[in-house]
């Protein structure tokens, strides 16, 4: 069950430990979740994980590769397993929900600069900001 991790680890030349195998376990089933949730996620099947030993596996797997952070103006760090595939975010003002949007348009970096300044661009970052479906009667009140 946990050997697409242990490979997945090993390919990046990260020791195979139980932290790091529950930490990737949660990030797949709960995509965009911030450090507190995923420290939550991961102790409630392994009690013994400190909170330390969490901050320092998603360093690890944000270094090498295999989680990617993000981090909406105003909002919590957030990780992901979703990685090296440049697609974007839609993020609720209201409650901070995030959910992936595909490339904008083509491949990466998808979305073509109206001035490089000379800059070779492989990436295009694009946070879409509204409100979500559950937030959307709130935020109508208000504007
Ligand atoms: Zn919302
Ligand atoms: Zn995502």
């Amino acid at each position: 069950m946990t050997s697409a991790f242990e490979e997945q680890l090993r390919a990046v030349s990260l020791r195979v430990t139980r932290p790091r195998l529950a930490v990737l376990a949660a990030l797949r089933d709960h995509p965009h979740v911030d450090t507190d949730t995923v420290i939550d996620l991961v102790r409630t099947d392994h009690p013994t994980v400190s909170h330390q030993a969490v901050y320092d596996v998603l360093r690890a797997l944000t270094d090498t590769g295999l989680v990617r952070r993000i981090q909406p103006a105003g909002a919590t760090a957030r990780y992901e397993m979703r990685v090296r595939d440049n697609h974007h975010h839609v993020v609720c003002r209201w409650c901070g929900a995030i959910a992936d949007v595909d490339c904008a348009a083509g491949h990466a970096p998808c979305l073509t600069a109206s001035d490089d300044h000379g800059f070779v661009i492989d990436e295009a970052e694009v946070v879409y900001w509204g409100a979500c479906p559950d937030c959307l009667p709130r935020s109508e009140g208000t504007r």
